[in-house]
């Protein structure tokens, strides 16, 4: 690794200017490299990104920017060896850097997977068409379009990869360039990934650019189409976040801060049952692992009174086996603070916390060490302490040790149990281990607008829970208050932060040509050749056939009960319709959608390879016998798919529009139906 760290900036790696910020080997206190941001000019960075990186990257649909994702995944994938090497010198053990760099890695993974569903527009069509008129010749729709300008992403120190990853993975799948500013303390590592994300060709020039360094005034020149977004402690975010440049343009600001989280032991969990046993060891993993510096890790353990003194015990007993030291050393299990510095700090906040909270668990300097030397890496045994009085000794619900220190404290009945994990004033996340079902309700409804994520664990969910401190992609990370407001993670929704929503309005059929989707009212094109003739390329959305019609009989609806075995009284019982909706014996709703299916079919072999469901189903007007029905068949929408392998066959899936209606011309069901389509390029990669 050369000593002095690179910089990317305008489509060119440089060495940092000045004498830059030293990073030391968390284990042997050795020099890594220097990592610096003189020299940085943030206004054409920012300017680079926008006309060379947002303009690459709004040119390609959401498909196309997830399968880049997917792509990304791939290779970091395959490479991510060397990744690991190099975040042991963080202090990291191969857990710890696991979270980190699989734990990234993955989440580019599942955003990947979001290309389905997000379509292949260059925008998103978001929501339901709302009907403005009467009539339905006037509609709206919301679609949500890439800001056209930078996220500037400012990371914490603790993860140096998937603190990049997991905003990466949002902003790329919208469109927006990203400059990522990891925190000059670890950039070594997150700089090592940037130059294999930049030679591999995989994402756009300009889609990424990296400052290692401080990144004093990288977001003074931004606009009102940029976005921040932070993670790191609450004082420097809204330090921040208040500064006028960013209040003044309206610049959006995503904001994750430091948590004090919070485990809450059940009171049906008394010692002695799997449940306890459940919450030492939880409460173990969050305080060991990465050493404690996690923004999720559990700072207050909030136990029944009763049980206070077994939990000490237990405590006790499983950190004692926590050997410390060297990662590379046999048998350790947790390694060092990430540098001598944040050592100090941690160290002087439990000193002062102590004071107050005596510690029960550890000692700040006897401790034994595997592998390393104590005077030259940062490392700190695990620390419990304890507050016998937690609603009125407020220090452990606001002072946050970031390392391998968590407190104890009593309560009395769930309602002080809530009431103390909200005293953290908002938090990423808290579990509480129980099985009784009223106290996960108590605890959760109540404890729901202080918490970003909730984790009830027991002897059931254990065995596959992902864990406390784990924030999944899929779910929101983020929490309310101290924890910064901000939103990360969470499927769409975080890529929602770089999009624009805009409320698009017109005629149903001008709404079908801009969003690719039809909307009801639209104008039908009818064409000679049925679509189930036509391959996914050549067909259209809005293209509609209408049917031959049908008229219901009483024979259709006893042959279809009998089919069906389905002989619920509206369909088969005459004299029992009183107080009922029904006027007669009502068709079965299945049995219309069925005859619909026998009207809209193209029997033939064709492009159609399957029908494999129905996304909406509606049955809006009961079908009597003698009604006549028919079938305005209408393709909705179209989705791209990728092939699967080589030998897979290229396919698309086609949303068609069911529209069934009587001879009054009223609509009598609606269904969408999803058809698996052959495309007439089987080369097509994409
Ligand atoms: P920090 O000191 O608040 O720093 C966070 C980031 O802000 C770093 O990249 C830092 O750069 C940068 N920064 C500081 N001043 C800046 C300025 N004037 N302009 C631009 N950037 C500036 O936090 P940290 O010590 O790195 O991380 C630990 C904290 O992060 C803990 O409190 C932890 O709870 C929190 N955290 C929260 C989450 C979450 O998702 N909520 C996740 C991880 C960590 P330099 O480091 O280069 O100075």
């Amino acid at each position: 690794m050369s000593n002095k760290l690179k910089n990317y900036t305008n489509g060119r790696w440089e060495a940092h200017k000045g004498e830059g910020f030293s990073q030391y080997n968390a284990i042997t206190g050795n020099l890594i490299s220097t990592a610096g941001s003189e020299g940085l000019d943030y206004e054409e960075m920012a300017d680079y990104a926008r006309r060379v990186g947002g303009k690459a990257l709004r040119k390609m649909t959401f498909y196309e920017r997830g399968y880049m994702l997917k792509k990304l995944a791939l290779h970091l994938d395959s490479i991510k060896k060397k990744y690991y090497s190099i975040s042991y010198l963080s202090g990291a053990t191969k857990g710890d850097s696991w979270v980190d760099i699989d734990g990234g890695i993955g989440t580019l993974f599942t955003y990947a997977s979001l290309r389905r569903t997000m379509g292949n527009q260059r925008f998103y069509v978001d929501g339901d068409t709302a009907k403005l008129g009467k009539n339905g010749t006037f509609v709206g729709q919301h679609i949500m379009s890439p800001k056209q300008g930078v996220v500037v992403h400012i990371n914490a120190f603790n993860f140096p990869i998937w603190g990049m990853l997991e905003k990466l993975s949002a902003n790329w799948l919208a469109g927006v360039p990203a400059i990522v500013k990891p925190s000059e303390i670890t950039s070594y590592l997150t700089q090592a990934m940037v130059e294999d994300i930049v030679a591999s060709g995989i994402v756009p020039e300009g889609a990424i650019q990296l400052d290692c360094g401080k990144g004093h005034g990288i977001i003074d020149s931004l606009t009102s189409q940029d976005i921040v977004t932070f993670t790191g402690s609450a004082t420097t975010g809204r330090m921040l976040k208040s500064m006028p440049h960013i209040v003044n343009n309206a610049i959006p600001f995503n904001m994750e801060a430091d948590s004090l989280n919070a485990a809450i032991l059940g009171e049906d969990a008394a010692p002695g049952t799997v449940d306890f046993d459940i919450f030492i060891k939880e409460v173990r993993r969050e305080i060991t692992t990465k050493a404690g510096q996690k923004c999720t890790a559990v700072r207050r353990m909030i136990v029944p009174e009763k049980y206070l003194e077994d939990t000490q015990i237990a405590l006790g007993k499983a950190l004692s086996q926590t050997v410390v030291g060297d990662p590379a050393a046999e048998g350790v299990r947790m390694g060092a603070l990430v540098n001598r510095n944040q050592l100090e700090v941690v160290r002087n906040r439990v000193s002062e916390m102590a004071k107050i909270t005596p510690i029960i668990v550890g000692d700040l300097d006897n401790f034994n060490l595997v592998g390393a030397d104590k005077n030259k890496g940062a490392f700190l045994a695990p620390i419990i302490m304890l507050n016998d009085d937690p609603l009125n000794k407020t220090q452990s619900h606001e002072i946050e040790c970031f390392g391998p220190v968590s407190t104890l404290m009593p309560y009395n009945g769930i309602d002080e149990a809530v009431e103390l994990a909200k005293m953290g004033k908002g938090s990423l996340v808290s579990t509480i281990v129980t099985s009784d079902v009223n106290t996960a309700t108590d605890y959760a409804v109540e404890a729901a607008a202080y918490h970003g994520r909730i984790l009830i664990l027991n002897e059931e969910s254990a065995p596959e829970s992902t864990g406390h401190g784990s924030p999944m992609p899929q779910l929101m990370h983020g929490g309310p208050g101290r924890a910064g407001g901000g939103e990360e993670l969470g499927g769409i929704g975080s890529v929602k932060h770089y999009l624009q929503r805009t409320a698009l309005q017109g005629h149903p059929s001008m709404l079908t040509e801009i969003t690719q989707r039809y909307q009801y009212g639209g104008a039908y094109k009818e064409k000679d050749v049925h679509p189930f003739k036509k391959y996914f390329e050549d067909i259209e959305v809005g293209e509609t056939v209408i049917t031959a019609k049908h008229t219901i009989t009483v024979t259709d609806i006893v042959n279809f009960a009998n089919v069906s075995g389905d002989n619920f009284y509206a369909h088969m019982d005459e004299t029992s319709l009183e107080g009922t909706t029904f006027e007669g014996r009502v068709a079965h709703g299945y049995f219309v959608l069925s005859k619909a299916a026998g009207l809209f079919v193209d029997a033939k072999k064709g492009p159609v390879l399957l029908n494999y469901g129905l996304d909406e189903c509606r049955f809006t007007k009961p079908v009597y016998p003698g009604a006549t029905i028919g079938v305005r068949f209408t393709c909705k929408e179209k989705i791209n798919q990728e092939k699967k392998s080589e030998d897979d066959v290229a396919k698309g899936i086609v949303k068609f529009l069911v529209d069934v209606y009587d001879e009054t011309g009223e609509t009598v069901a609606l269904a969408t139906i999803l058809t698996m389509v052959k495309k007439r390029n089987q080369e097509d990669e994409l």
